[in-house]
């Protein structure tokens, strides 16, 4: 198999399969962490911008709503005040008699009414009650000891007196306004005015609003959560305890601490995470709330509002899965882009070498044609030389066909200067007494010996026909007929016959083949020639000229009773001027010459020794017609 072309080899193999799978299994972690990255990023910013907004808007709320509570408070803080303008209430308070105390708790009564108020009652200086609005209720605070009360202290101190706290009669919780009451200089009662809030914690209920207020020892007073009531915003020491709890301000309530599980700062804000009873009746949820808070203008109060943010949290974490998903996707496209992009340019660099290895094997087959071209230029050179060589070689050849008819013709002058010359001794005997018969009128004798004349010039002619036939130029074509160039060789070599007779034996068809006449009987003369030559020392004298067909060939065969060849000599007989003949009676070219000739011709010479002796030669030569009956002996 062929090796693929360098350029095709140098193509840049693919990234190993390996890293590429260890790439592909392992990249999904980092993606999946920055999914998570992103994801709780965009769950933070939410969230952050989210409670930013809740604050924003809790600002508002906080401020409206503390107003909200200041306004509630200062419609009543005049109230206290008032009473020192009320003669009746001065007067009780100096003397107190019981009709002074029925006039002024009529008094009190009505006054209550109008101003909304929950109670308004008046104090002596020792703190017990000495009119009040509720005198007609089971449970009136009349005769009651209130000097415990920090309001009464403040008051007699001559300091507005403020103070939440539960009703030690009614359990009831409210808000206490207290004034001294003045006469000539001099406190001699105090007037309170006890109010209710809770209108207020119904007002945020309504408004869906988690909000309470806390006082001075961190308590909380007004709640819109009942649960939330009355506990402790911050840690309460054991002393403050044991005031609180001496001063009866809450009544015998435990003051629970309102232990938030988690509180961050945000801003000015906090975020609480408070217990939260889970309404399907499980344990406590923790919900996380932004707490905001501002202090109220007048009093040691301070306004919470609670804005639950788990809306923002879950918006958040909505947002959050949305970034994430998002960057999947991105990260998906990414992705998908980049490994597009990485086919593209495999595809690219495929073609680019593709395209080099295309233009290397044009560059090689350009490099190729022009080889090809200049071995084709030198094949033509050689076959031009190789021409002329051949050109040379039938011309040589030719020569060397004529020489060797020549010295055919050389070797047979003897014998033909015999052949003629007994002819024209006859001749001239003939023509001697022609005139001397003619001279005695003589004329039969005359005519006859004429007559001999011209059969013995008819034969001279024959003679030198056939010799300028055989040394005539041929050439390779052309056609003979055996019969015919069998007579002519015997014809030729008929003075050599005469000194040398043959037993000769003729056995062929007088078929038609495919070479020059001239050269086939040129071929019949040296073989017979060879024949007469090895049989001229014995006297038994015998040549077969046997013929058959095979295929399209018509084989010759040659053959005498001769020595034969000794086996030494076998190799060499084709080869040029091999010849044992002695002197000049042989030149070594006659077989060459022949075998040439039949070669020439597209047929070949052979030779075959026959066990019973002698030597055969074969004619093999193309048959151009069908072959014909055996010709006569
Ligand atoms: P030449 O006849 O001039 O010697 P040839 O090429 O015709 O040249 O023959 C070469 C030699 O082959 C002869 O010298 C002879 O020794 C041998 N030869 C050829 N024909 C015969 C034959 N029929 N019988 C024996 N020897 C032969």
């Amino acid at each position: 198999m062929q090796s693929p072309p360098s350029a095709l080899r140098a193509l840049p193999i693919p990234p190993i399969v390996k890293p590429r799978l260890l790439r592909h299994l392992l990249l999904p972690l980092p993606i999946i962490l920055l999914m998570l990255a992103c994801g709780y990023a965009a769950y933070y910013l939410s969230e952050q911008i989210g409670i930013r907004a809740l604050a924003d808007t809790g600002e508002r709320q906080l401020e409206l709503h503390a107003r909200a509570v200041e306004s509630e408070i200062s419609t009543h803080t005049y109230l206290p005040s008032l009473l020192e303008l009320e003669a009746s209430v001065t007067r009780l308070l100096v003397m107190p008699t019981e009709y002074r105390r029925e006039r002024v708790n009529v008094y009190l009564e009505g006054l209550n009414q109008r101003s909304g108020s929950r109670a308004i009652y008046v104090l002596d200086t020792n703190g017990r009650v000495l009119a009040t609005s509720n005198w007609r209720d089971a449970d009136s605070f009349q005769g009651e000891d209130l000097s415990f009360r920090a309001y009464f202290r403040d008051a007699m101190a001559g300091k507005p007196g403020r103070f939440y706290g539960v009703g030690t009669t009614t359990g009831e919780p409210g808000y206490y306004l207290a004034h001294g009451l003045r006469h000539h200089d001099r406190i001699i009662g105090v007037a309170v005015v006890k109010i209710r809030l809770d209108p207020l914690e119904r007002r945020w209920e309504r408004a869906r609003l988690e909000a309470f207020v806390s006082d001075e020892n961190g308590i909380i007073i007004l709640s819109s959560d009942p649960a939330r009531r009355l506990k402790a915003v911050r840690p309460l020491d054991e002393a403050t305890r044991t005031r609180l709890a001496s001063s009866l301000q809450y009544h015998w309530t435990r003051l629970d601490e309102l232990q938030p599980i988690d509180r961050r700062p945000f801003g000015r804000a906090e975020l609480l995470s408070l217990p939260s009873q889970d309404p399907a009746g499980g344990g406590a949820r923790p919900i996380r709330y932004l707490a905001q808070s501002l202090p109220l203008n007048d009093s040691a109060w301070t306004f919470n509002l609670l804005t639950p943010v788990q809306d923002v949290r879950r918006e958040a974490i909505s947002h959050g899965m949305l970034a994430a998903v998002a960057f999947a996707l991105l990260a998906f496209l990414l992705i998908a882009w980049n490994e597009r992009r990485k086919v593209l340019a495999t595809r690219l660099a495929a073609r680019e070498a593709l395209q080099q290895a295309n233009n290397q094997l044009e560059r090689k087959i350009a490099e190729r044609t022009a080889d090809l071209r200049a071995s084709n230029e030198r094949l033509r050179g050689q076959i031009r030389e190789r021409r002329l060589a051949e050109e040379t070689l039938r011309k040589t050849q030719d020569d060397l066909i004529q020489a060797g008819k020549l010295a055919v013709i050389g070797q047979m002058s003897t014998s033909i200067a015999h052949e003629l010359n007994q002819p024209l001794a006859a001749l001239r005997t003939l023509a001697g007494n022609s005139v001397r018969f003619l001279q005695r009128g003589n004329l039969e004798t005359t005519s006859s010996n004429l007559q001999t004349i011209n059969e013995l010039v008819d034969h001279m002619g024959r003679i030198t026909a056939s010799l300028r036939a055989f040394a005539r130029r041929s050439d390779d074509t052309g056609e003979a007929r055996l019969g015919k160039a069998v007579d002519a060789a015997l014809f030729l070599l008929h003075p050599r016959l005469e000194r040398t007779p043959l037993n000769i034996h003729r056995d062929f068809a007088d078929v038609r083949l495919a070479i020059d006449q001239t050269r086939l009987e040129q071929i019949l003369v040296n073989l017979i020639v060879n024949a007469i030559d090895a049989m001229a020392a014995q006297r038994d004298r015998q040549l077969w000229l046997e013929g058959r067909a095979d295929e399209d060939r018509y084989l010759l065969t040659v053959r005498d009773n001769g020595p034969g060849i000794p086996p030494a000599l076998r190799t060499h007989l084709f080869e040029p001027f091999f010849t044992t003949k002695p002197g000049e009676q042989g030149l070594g070219l006659g077989l060459t010459l022949s075998a040439s000739l039949a070669a020439a011709a597209g047929g070949n010479l052979s030779v075959r020794h026959p066990d019973e002796g002698g030597t055969a030669f074969v004619l093999s030569l193309q048959s151009l017609a069908p072959t014909e009956k055996p010709a006569d002996e």
